[in-house]
Parts: structure tokens; sequence; C-alpha cells
């Protein structure tokens, strides 16, 4: 070990091999020394964003061992390198913590367009999505895909696996979801799941208040995170009765809406932010600290502008497989997408959503940032970063949006101790860009280098491992 004030700077056969030599085979090379606990990493001066206090901190150099972050120190700090530090030049580069996706599929759509899960794991790490939280899926499929991400970390993120969509009977979505018709069956339920170590339970919009509660109450009792997409259970509900985490927007408004409607099969409301009821719900959500996971990314791209040129032709599809992108319309039409009304009344909608957003946001509500990949036209990875913009374009300053996409979806996977910052001991899941994501969201784009538990990757390389048919 040797003092970082004496150490040498950048080598040039780093910088040269990091811009040279076949990443591919870096990473390789990188994965195994990583396994075997021998690789050191130094990335040297480059800011740092501190998800807690929103600041990018200037100047820092990095030292990750193995697959763990070991120090993180200010200019004229000391701090040890390890003699044998791969080093890494980060003046004038921006670091991230990895980001997360807190809303993904990793079965479901997929299995409907003959596309398996590990397919789509590169795009994702491509994107800078270092961590994934799958949020409902067949239970089988699902923990393989999980495994095959952890048996290649060099192409894969962290996958935390879900339950299937626990249901009314029958499933709204056959092929991930699972009928829980009554509050004694849910013990037995959970010891299953359990058994898959699944870090999160979903409620899905068929299930009522009685079944929902009790799910809640054994999910909790077994340290689960507990999430819904709400329908005949109401927002109100949820939330008095201790449910940690709301996903998509449209299960908060839910709640303005009479139960006996809500709860007619396919109703959709509309939303009115000036209801009193919906300021009640706001500050009931701040009390309680539940986390609200917005998915702006599938209510615009596919719920109510899939037909915009800008949604349909985002260069961000052209990513994934053909295969999904081709069964995109057929989805699409199957949903009845678009929905509700002509152009000008689902754009005002959507704007609704945005406004509800930072209404949510300006009270103190948790937010987290999840997409609904692979929806149609919400592309695993990327769609990430478009989250993130429109999340801005909501109203949330950058720094907001990024707390979400990092701290806060680490915090909802319990995972705030590994995950979610560049903090010594926690996990080295850092994205290096070359422009400040403060400065403007869409930077968050620029992305050189991925790391993933210590692993040096290039999003270039990563690409070419999803396949283009
Ligand atoms: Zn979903």
């Amino acid at each position: 070990m040797s003092n970082f004030a004496n150490s040498r700077p950048p080598t040039d056969w780093v910088s040269s091999s990091l811009r040279t030599c076949a990443p591919i085979v870096l990473c390789l090379v990188m994965a195994c020394l990583s396994q075997a606990g021998e690789t050191s990493l130094c990335i040297e001066r480059c800011a740092v964003f501190d998800p807690e206090s929103g600041k990018m901190l200037p100047e820092r150099t990095i030292v990750v061992r193995g697959e763990q972050i070991v120090a993180v120190a200010a200019l004229g700090e000391g701090v040890d390198v390890p003699a044998d530090a791969v080093h890494v030049d980060g003046r004038g580069k921006f670091a991230l913590p990895g980001l997360i996706d807190a809303h993904v599929h990793l079965v479901h759509v997929l299995d409907f367009a003959h596309v398996t899960g590990d397919e789509v794991l590169p795009l994702y790490l491509a994107a800078g999505v270092t961590s994934l939280r799958s949020t409902g899926d067949e239970i089988v499929a699902a923990t393989l895909v999980a495994r095959f991400a952890a048996a290649h970390p060099a192409s894969s993120p962290r996958v935390f696996t879900c339950s299937p969509l626990l249901d009314g009977e029958p499933p709204i979505h056959r092929d991930v979801g699972r009928a829980v018709t009554d509050p004694a069956q849910v013990a037995g339920v959970l010891d299953d799941l359990q058994r898959w170590h699944v870090t999160t339970l979903k409620i899905y919009a068929g299930t009522g208040r009685d079944v929902g509660r009790t799910i809640i109450d054994e999910g909790h009792r077994r340290g689960l995170f507990v999430t819904a997409h709400l329908g005949k259970y109401s927002a109100q509900q949820a939330v008095a009765d201790g449910i940690d985490g709301l996903e998509h927007i449209w299960s908060v408004f839910n709640y303005v809406i009479p139960p006996q409607v809500a709860a007619q099969p396919g109703h959709r409301g509309t939303l009115d932010l000036d209801n009193p009821l919906c300021d009640a719900l706001v500050a009931e959500l701040v009390r309680s600290k539940t986390y609200v996971d917005p998915t702006l990314a599938v209510f615009r791209n596919m719920i109510l502008l899939p037909d915009v040129p800008e949604v349909r032709d985002s260069p961000d599809n052209d990513l994934a497989p053909r295969r999904l992108r081709e069964f995109w319309p057929t989805y699409l039409q199957r949903s009845g997408c678009p929905q509700g009304g002509t152009l000008e009344q689902r754009r005002r909608e959507f704007a609704k959503y945005q406004e509800l957003t930072r209404k949510l946001f300006r009270a103190g509500v948790l937010l987290l940032a999840g997409t609904d990949a692979p929806e149609p036209q919400v592309p695993p990875g990327f769609s990430l970063h478009q989250e993130l913009e429109m999340l801005v374009e909501s109203g949330l300053p950058p720094a907001a949006a990024l707390r979400s996409a990092t701290l806060h979806n680490a915090t909802a996977l319990r995972e705030q101790e590994r995950l979610g910052s560049i903090t010594p001991g926690k996990l080295a899941d850092i994205v290096l860009l070359a422009a400040n994501p403060l400065d403007d969201i869409r930077h968050t784009r620029r992305i050189e280098l991925v790391i993933r538990g210590g692993i040096v990757c290039r999003p270039a390389d990563l690409l070419k491992l999803v396949p283009k048919d």
C-alpha cells in the first residue's frame, strides 16, 4: 500500500489500455481478478455526486479494492492506494453512484416477444444501470435471470427479484400473476416466496383490502418491502395499512375515485388535483414515509402518447432486440393503447401526471425512479434516463431526480448499506460521466465507463452483447 500523495499519476499504459485494448478482454480480466479479490482501481480527481447533500463534490479520488469502495478522498487528503491499482484519470469527469431502475420486468412482456431476460441485461449495464428492482414476474424464470446476472457480473446489473403479481382470481396478467383470494392463504404463499429469496412483494389491481392488509403484515414480519399497483385496494387504505411503496403515479390519485367506481374492471379515473382528498393523501404519504414510484416513462411511452413521433422513433428504442421492438405495436394494440381520447386530451392528462409528481416532491414524498421496462417503447436501460428527464421536467432539481435513482431506490431494496452512494464500505457501482448532470440531466447519457462491483466496462462493448435480432 502506498500513500496517494506520493503515488504515481495516471500512467500512460493504463490510460491507453483503457482507450485502446479490447475492453471486453479488460472487463473479463478485471472480472477474474476482482473475483479473486485482488484488483484495485483508483479513479483520480473526479467530481463525485453525493445523493445525501445533492452536491457534486470536486476533485475526489475513489479507491476500489475488489468489489468494494475503500476510500473517497478530497484533494490533499492522504489516502492509501494499493501499488498494483489500475489508475483512471478522472479529471473533468463526474462520478455517479450506479443507477438503479426501481421498476422493471425480466420475464413479463419479454416472454410474449420470445426474448429471455438475460439477453437485455447488458443493455441495462450499458446505460449505467447497475441494479434492477424487479416488480412482479414469474418466479422460476425470474430467479434464473437473477442467477445468470450474478454469474455474469461483467455484463449484467445486480438483479433483485419480486413476487409474482399477487392478484385476484383470475390474475389480470396470467403469465406473471398469482391469485391470492383469501387472507388465510397469504402466510403459505409468502413462505414459498421467501424460499425464492424475493426482496419485494407486489400487490396487484385485483386484490382487495383484506388480502392486501394481510400481505403487508406478513411481508413485514419477514422483512420484505411491500409495494402495490393498486386497483380495488385504495391508496388511502393501503397507506393506512402500512404499505411501503406505491407503483405508478396513477395508484396515488386512484384514491380520489370512489372505491365502487375504481373497482370496476378496466376503470381509469380522471385525476383531480384540486380534490381536497388528494391533499389529504399527499400529507399521509409524507407522514408515513411511503415511497411513490411514478413510472412516467410507461405512462408517456406506452399508455398516453405512444403515437407521438419523438416517443415512437426514439433512438433509445433501436438498442433493444428486434423481436422486442417488433412485438411492441402488437402489445400496444392488445392493451388498447393509446388510452384517453384525442392527442390533446392525452397530452393534458400526462401533464397532470407530471403536475402530481411535482406536488408529491414539493410536499416531501419520497420518490423512486422506475420505468416499467420492457413495456412497449420503454426500452430496457436508457428509459431510466428518459424517466430522469421527465422527473426534472416535472419540477425536480436534477440532484433530486438522481437521489431517487440512487439512494432512494437502494433504500427500497433495503440495500442502502451496500448501494446508492459512492461511500467507503459500499459496493463499487459507479458511472463515470463526461459532463455534469446537475447542469443538464441529459448528461447522464454521456457515459464513459460503467463500474459494476469494481469491474470496469465500456457502454459500446456492452451494447455489442445485446442481440440485434
Ligand atoms: Zn410493471
